[in-house]
Formats: C-alpha cells, sequence, structure tokens
C-alpha cells in the first residue's frame, strides 16, 4: 500500500480516520490551526482532543474560481461537528448545485487522496459526504 501524508496536520489517518483539534485546557475552546495563546481566554495550554466524525452542514458555497488546476465547481462547507466544533471543508458527493444541498443535512467526514508524489506517496485531504444520502434535517 503506497505511503499515505495528510495535508494538514489535525487530519489524522486510520481506521477509521478523525480529526483532532487542539484545546485549551483551561476553558475548552478547540482550535484547528495552531495557536500560541487561547483566543477566547488568553490560555497558554492546549492539549489534542478528537472530535466527532459526524456533523450538520451549518453553511456552504459553490466556489466557481480557484487556483490553476483545482476543478470546479466545488461546495465549500461550514461544518458544525456534533461537540459544536465548527470546521470549513469541502462537501463530496454532492452536486455543486443550491437545490442538492440544505442546511442541516447531516455529513460525515471522509478522506481522499488529493495528490501523489514522484514517489508514490499520496496526500490525503478530508471533506464530509451526506450521510443517509443526505436526507433528514437536525433537530438542533
Ligand atoms: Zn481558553
Amino acid at each position: 500500500m503506497a505511503k499515505q501524508v495528510p495535508i494538514v496536520d489535525y487530519l489524522v489517518l486510520g481506521d477509521p480516520p478523525r480529526l483532532e483539534v487542539s484545546t485549551c485546557t483551561a476553558c475548552g475552546a478547540g482550535f484547528f490551526d495552531r495557536r500560541i495563546r487561547c483566543g477566547r481566554c488568553g490560555g497558554r495550554d492546549f492539549e489534542r482532543r478528537v472530535v466527532p466524525a459526524t456533523g450538520i452542514v451549518r453553511t456552504f458555497t459553490i466556489v466557481h474560481r480557484a487556483a490553476p488546476g483545482t476543478p470546479t465547481p466545488y461546495v465549500s462547507a461550514v461544518v458544525e461537528l456534533d461537540d459544536g466544533t465548527r470546521v470549513k471543508a469541502n462537501l463530496l458527493g454532492v452536486e455543486p448545485d443550491p437545490k442538492a444541498i440544505t442546511l442541516g443535512m447531516k455529513v460525515e467526514l471522509a478522506t481522499f487522496v488529493a495528490e501523489t508524489d514522484d514517489e508514490g506517496t499520496e496526500a490525503v485531504a478530508f471533506g464530509f459526504r451526506p450521510l443517509n444520502g443526505g436526507k433528514g434535517f437536525s433537530d438542533a
């Protein structure tokens, strides 16, 4: 099997793959990017925490223009995970059409190979795909 590396350090490859947030030990705020201080309370200590792999679509946009080599259109969304953590990611397996996407639609984490280098190492990215065909609204 090809060697795989995640494209971001908060994506942890495994079976199943998961996302981990850096969590402030003082107030519990979670951040996907690297922080020196907590944006909520100014705390300096963080620990890694696994976040749920399922959530709902909070908002989305359909992107028609992107960097050269990036296929368009695609759906960029903000997903609110089951613990309330929000993550920006592309939606996978849906038509890039507003009629195909519903706010509150349930989604789950999915990974895909974004690129393969000359040595065969695969860069693995993540997105979210609809659960149950995307039907059903959240109770939230
Ligand atoms: Zn904090």
